[in-house]
């Protein structure tokens, strides 16, 4: 069977952008394939290392929201970045051939080092593509459901893989990204893609009222003042929602905007419709995991597993590279 390995960094709550991005992805495929679900910690960590408590209460939240969105924590590992200590292990051996050209090139490294005014990057955020290409390939991942700022990194990834064979033997398979069809789910400013660290989202966990606020508020075509001023669904953020959430009624929305014959706020209802049929069964998975210690102990159990697939890959990596010293030969 084929592994899947993806994951969030718990910086906050996930959002409506993971849920198309990528968590829609996982669900569908956790049947078809292994799946490994990471809890970037370490790599949240890179980015907010004076916070690690804000990390910790994260950790929690990201599963049940990972959880909440379907998947079945029976099938599918779901766990702890820094309780796997061969990813540490193997970050360290990756990093042995990776230039740091390759890394200061990286295109969502410069974006995301903009974003946090890192102007002297420290080593480990630098470094976070060699520590994701060994959150990739501890359990040697076939296939990768990302949205498209993780592409540079999957690169990144293939890289590492396609090296290591080449110098010491045949060990990584080259894993594959997955992009959804919408790879980028715009915010709620209109300005960037919907993340958590920058307020703009819509949460998985939030409630019908919040999200009404949210919707009703949004910015639309900032041309159409009057209801029967024909719109620009192109550049209107509620629209690449009905894209994102209803996708059978997208045609005539679109026509209907153009001509003026539906207003903003008819069609921003319409979207808080369809969006809490996606949203209702989430929240209520939610409550049913939400009990004091259940999540506990599926990130537990994942972990176990995960460091198991981790032993069996570092096994195989020493032996390439012959650092199996105590090994009997
Ligand atoms: P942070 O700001 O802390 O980096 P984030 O919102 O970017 O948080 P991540 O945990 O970095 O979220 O990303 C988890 C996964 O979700 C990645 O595969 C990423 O590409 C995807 N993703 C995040 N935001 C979006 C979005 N707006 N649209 C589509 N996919 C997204
Ligand atoms: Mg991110």
């Amino acid at each position: 069977m084929q592994r899947i390995l993806t994951g969030d960094r718990p910086t906050g709550p996930l959002h409506l952008g993971h849920f198309v991005g990528s968590l829609r992805n996982r669900v569908k495929l956790q049947n078809q394939y292994e799946t490994y679900i990471i809890v970037a910690d370490i790599q949240a960590l890179t980015t907010h290392w004076e916070t690690p408590e804000l990390i910790r209460t994260n950790v929690r939240e990201v599963t049940l929201d990972n959880i909440a969105a379907g998947l079945d924590p029976e099938k599918v590992s779901i766990f702890v970045q820094s309780m796997v200590p061969q990813i540490a292990e193997l970050t360290v051996l990756f990093g042995l051939y990776t230039s740091v050209s390759r890394l200061k090139h990286n295109p969502t490294i410069k974006t995301e080092a903009k974003q946090y005014g890192f102007t002297d990057m420290t080593y480990g955020f630098l470094g976070y593509p060699v520590s994701q290409a060994a959150d990739i390939l501890f359990c040697r991942a076939n296939l990768v459901p990302v949205g498209e700022d993780q592409l540079p990194h999957v690169e990144v990834t293939r890289f590492v893989a396609r090296r290591f064979n080449e110098l010491y033997g045949e060990v990584f398979p080259e894993p594959r990204a997955m992009v959804s069809e919408i790879s980028r789910l715009i915010g709620l400013d209109g300005n960037t893609k919907m993340s958590k660290s920058l307020g703009n989202a819509i949460y998985l966990k939030d409630e019908p009222a919040e999200i009404k606020k949210k919707v009703m508020s949004a910015v639309t075509d900032p041309a159409r003042i009057h209801r029967t001023d024909p719109g620009h669904p192109e550049i209107c953020t509620i629209f690449a929602y009905h894209k994102a959430f209803n996708s059978s009624e997208v045609p005539e929305i679109e026509s209907s905007c153009r001509k003026g014959t539906i207003g903003c706020v008819a069609c921003k209802k319409n979207l808080i419709n369809k969006l809490e049929e996606t949203l209702a069964p989430i929240r209520e998975r939610r409550v049913r995991f939400d009990k004091p210690g259940v999540v506990e102990d599926i990130l537990f159990e994942g972990t176990n597993r995960a460091i198991k697939a981790g032993e069996k890959t570092m096994g195989l990596a020493r032996e390439a590279m012959h650092t199996d010293y105590w090994k009997e030969s």
